[in-house]
């Protein structure tokens, strides 16, 4: 088993995140923490922060820093969370890196030891997305969500390129094919 290892997955929205993240995690048996996943489980259940997250979510637009500020500050101070993690859908915003790095440094005293981008054409992401069937994945969610990373999310390429250990990865291969390059990009 492979423990302390921390990373950022990025990409747009239908790149492989939450299926990479989620094979790695298994593998390395740490936790894969996906924000889109806990929003979507607040929302089913109908908490406060599933309340105030389904307007945005069920558009494709982003929930706003403070809830997600909130909701990664708790998540990362879990228990299961000290011997490292695999971050996906979070950050999404360079509000949310900034925090996210203050959260790290000053609060937890942990660092992120890899931000791998995974890179995919956008239209083979809008194929993908339609084939998936998640209730927000219609086309004209899934367009705006496409819109929004562009707007909003893809400049964090440029804030970690510079910050971190950071790998970009063909994204538009055969999952396994994918995960080895992961794996290979992380020397894991
Ligand atoms: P995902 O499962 O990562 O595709 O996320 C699904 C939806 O959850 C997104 O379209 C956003 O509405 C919301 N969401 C997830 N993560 C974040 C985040 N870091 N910031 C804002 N909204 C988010």
């Amino acid at each position: 088993m492979t423990t302390g290892l921390r990373i950022i997955f990025l990409g747009p929205p239908g790149a492989g995140k939450g299926t990479q993240a989620q094979r790695l995690a298994n593998k390395w048996q740490i936790p894969h923490i996906s924000t889109g996943e806990i929003l979507r489980q607040a929302i089913a259940a109908n908490t406060p922060l599933g309340q105030q997250a389904k307007q945005y979510v069920d558009k494709g637009e982003l929930v706003p820093d403070e809830l997600l500020a909130d909701l990664i500050r708790d998540r990362l101070s879990q228990t299961d969370a000290q011997q490292g993690w695999l971050l996906d859908g979070f950050p999404r915003t360079l509000n949310q890196a900034k925090f996210l790095d203050k959260l790290l440094t000053e609060d937890l005293n942990q660092i992120y030891d890899y931000v791998v981008n995974l890179e995919v054409p956008d239209e083979v992401l809008v194929e993908r997305l339609l084939g998936r069937g998640r209730k927000d994945d219609t086309e004209a969610t899934i367009r705006r969500r496409l819109q929004v990373y562009r707007e909003q999310t893809a400049a964090l390429i440029d804030y970690y390129r510079h910050h971190a250990n950071f790998q970009s990865i063909d994204g538009n291969r055969p999952p396994e094919t994918v995960t080895e390059s992961l794996q290979q990009a992380i020397g894991a």
